[in-house]
């Protein structure tokens, strides 16, 4: 979308946080996101990710995976660790999407486009 587009890094970061704030402001720690918040803040910010329920599935697992301190929410560090490892792996997508191999291009990453 254009949104995207017209996005510098610094606004990225913004959107990174505000997002975080947006769900784990919901209920339980203000400052955590507990299952039910995390499956909210996937589903629709990252509808590309969860597509159907086989996807939804996940979520407990990818929970645990990424709760490092094992309290049953996800704090800011350990979303940010979740978002630094999306981009890394939508990047890698990209490359292995990508139209000219003999030199950097980029195909579709995670998002899909
Ligand atoms: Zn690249």
């Amino acid at each position: 979308t254009s949104t995207m587009e017209s996005c510098t890094l610094k606004d990225c970061l913004k959107i990174i946080i505000d997002t975080f704030h947006q769900y784990s402001g919901q209920g339980g720690d203000p400052d955590a996101l507990n299952k039910k918040e995390m499956k909210q803040l996937l589903t629709k910010e990252m509808p590309h990710f969860i597509k159907n329920s086989k996807d939804l599935q996940c979520v407990p697992h990818l929970f645990q995976e990424l709760d490092t301190n094992q309290d049953h929410d996800i704090n800011f560090k350990e979303y940010a660790v979740m978002i630094a490892r999306l981009a890394m792996a939508s990047h890698e997508k990209m490359h292995e999407n990508a139209p000219d191999k003999d030199h950097h291009s980029h195909g579709p990453g995670l998002e899909g486009k």
